[in-house]
């Protein structure tokens, strides 16, 4: 489906949604707004407009922790499926693994202590804190959503 196709389809199908030409896919709580990326209407591209869509249509805004963050992910998948089913796409499910498997590793390397190189404990949505150590480090409160592709062996 063209990707201008797409959003109109998007658009009269959820009117409360803002749907945004901007540099690349994610959703943004405070100003209801979905960003795409412009003139791509390449598959991967229709899949992450449908995850910030389901993320938009789960009013997904407030997470504590970084597990939190991972199940909205999950979440916003499913709902992105739904929504792909509805519109007559098909999301490759070796895609949606190779997004949170990202997501995980992402989530891991930023719980590991920098002194020690060990899982550490989340505090808060922005700290964590190693129990070895005592070392406590700021972590980005910003969304991550960035696919790689998964390694084949
Ligand atoms: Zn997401
Ligand atoms: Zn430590």
């Amino acid at each position: 489906m063209k990707q201008s196709k797409m959003i109109e389809v998007l658009k009269s199908k959820f009117p409360d949604i803002n749907l945004v030409p901007g540099d690349n896919h994610y959703w943004s709580p405070k100003e209801r707004n979905v960003y795409f990326k412009r003139d791509d209407s390449t598959l991967e591209s229709t899949w992450s407009l449908l995850h910030e869509t389901g993320h938009a249509l789960l009013n997904h805004i407030h997470y504590f922790t970084d597990i939190e963050l991972l199940t909205m992910e999950m979440d916003a998948w499913e709902k992105a499926k739904n929504l792909a089913t509805e519109l007559d796409i098909e999301i490759d499910d070796d895609h949606i693994q190779d997004c949170l498997d990202s997501y995980r590793d992402w989530l891991h390397k930023r719980s590991l202590c920098p002194d020690c190189f060990l899982s550490g404990i989340q505090i808060n949505t922005s700290t964590y804190s190693c129990i070895f150590c005592h070392k406590k480090w700021k972590v980005s409160s910003e969304r991550f959503c960035r696919p790689y592709r998964r390694k084949t062996l």
